[in-house]
């Protein structure tokens, strides 16, 4: 039987772990922290349809809107993600880039529903997301695009109801992330998740743990920004997440976009979320502007524990899968990872089971794949 071991228990490797299991192989996922880490934070919008690139003007005016609502900041970026980022921005898309973005974004969602009518404990809403504007300029922009993929992606217009307008995408679910979680895990082969961190990854299907080398037949990569260390061109941009008992009435997942804040309605509360901080650093110093502008958009009434993490950005935004030798990385899930982890995960578990190529588009960034102190 093939062995094949997972850096990373956040929601790329648990799905790349579900896959694997499910086609007989043995798999052990190593995650320093709880089962989810570094993945829980995350509101859980699955927006089968979106693809966010960030090596474009348009997204530099959206940084900046978010900059005047002080919802981002700058700290630090690693250094050869902004190389390579001053060298793509302004390209075109990858040839043949969105159609398969938007094939992966269906097949995602498919997948989430399936585990949903198999049993439904994860809190799946497939209820649609409103996006609100306070910019006029950008929801003008928001606005074009939408139209013009309105065949693609069903968009309602729903001008004057928030500030400068918003609009309503029927075809996006919510799940809750710490319900998914557990529902993943709990579907996985007993002893496959492994409490302990990953000292070093090799190329040549070697990580070492505690000190002690182990040997499997491939190692995959799915430590989210810590995969840098292992040649994939990344930074991180961190958020944080509450869950929060508030009195305002909230329906649908909202994205407040040019606040950068995104309210769930879950069953236990309110799902919120924020931030955009440039910074490879752990430390929290930003989350009190991030829940003062929660704040200003619902009531809270009690709030919980502060949740945080990091969006996996490469330098075009977009995620990359790729396979060096016995090394597979899986990342660059950005602030679309929940949405995009269910198919990356099938595509990387294959990848480390041997089956099939690398594709030149997902894999652009994977090129100088090595093994890494970690
Ligand atoms: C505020 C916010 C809201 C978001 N909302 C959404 C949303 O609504 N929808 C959506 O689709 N996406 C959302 N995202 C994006 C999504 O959360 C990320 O893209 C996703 O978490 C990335 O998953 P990952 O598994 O690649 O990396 P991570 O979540 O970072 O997981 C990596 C894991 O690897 C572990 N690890 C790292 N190094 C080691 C090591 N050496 N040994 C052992 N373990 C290690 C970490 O502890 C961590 O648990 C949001 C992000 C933020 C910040």
């Amino acid at each position: 039987m093939a062995r094949v071991g997972v850096v990373g228990g956040g929601i790329f490797g648990l799905f790349v772990a579900r896959h694997l299991a499910r086609e007989g192989t043995e798999v052990t996922v190593f995650e320093e922290g709880p089962a989810g880490a570094g993945s829980v934070h995350a509101a859980g919008i699955i927006e089968p349809t979106t693809a966010y690139r960030t090596n474009t003007f348009a997204f530099l005016r959206h940084v900046g809107r978010l900059w005047t609502h002080r919802t981002t900041t700058f700290r630090s970026v690693d250094p050869r993600w902004l190389v390579e980022s001053a060298r793509q921005m302004g390209r075109a898309a990858f040839p043949g880039s969105e159609e398969a973005l938007h094939a992966i974004g269906v097949a995602c969602l498919r997948q989430y529903r399936a585990l949903a009518d198999e049993a439904d404990d994860f809190g799946f809403a497939a209820r649609g997301l409103l996006e609100r504007y306070d910019d006029p300029i950008t929801f003008a922009e928001a606005r074009r695009t939408a139209v013009e993929r309105a065949s693609r992606v069903p968009v309602e217009l729903r001008d004057g109801e928030w500030g400068a307008g918003s609009l309503y995408f029927p075809e996006v679910a919510w799940v809750d992330t710490e319900r998914t979680v557990d529902r993943l895990v709990r579907e996985l082969p007993a002893g496959t998740l492994v409490r302990a961190r990953v000292e070093r990854v090799g190329a040549d299907g070697s990580l070492w743990v505690g000190g002690s080398e182990r040997r499997f037949d491939s190692v995959v990569l799915c430590a989210g920004v810590a995969c840098r260390r292992a040649g994939v061109p990344l930074t991180g941009v961190r958020g944080y997440g509450w869950t929060v008992r508030s009195r305002t009435p909230v329906e649908t997942a909202t994205i407040y976009v040019d606040r950068g804040i995104a309210v769930v309605p879950l069953a236990g509360g309110l799902k919120t979320t924020g931030g955009w901080d440039f910074d490879l650093g752990t430390s929290p110093w930003h989350a009190s502007s991030i829940e003062g502008a929660i704040r200003r958009v619902v009531a809270v009434d009690q709030i919980g524990p502060r949740q945080q993490g990091s969006r996996p950005c490469t330098p075009d935004g977009l995620p990359t899968v790729g396979r060096r030798d016995r090394l597979v990385a899986a990342t660059g899930g950005f602030r679309l990872g929940w949405s995009f982890a269910p198919e990356l995960g099938r595509l990387a578990a294959r990848l480390a089971a041997g089956q099939g190529e690398n594709d030149p588009f997902l894999s652009r960034f994977c090129g100088d794949l090595h093994g890494a102190v970690l």
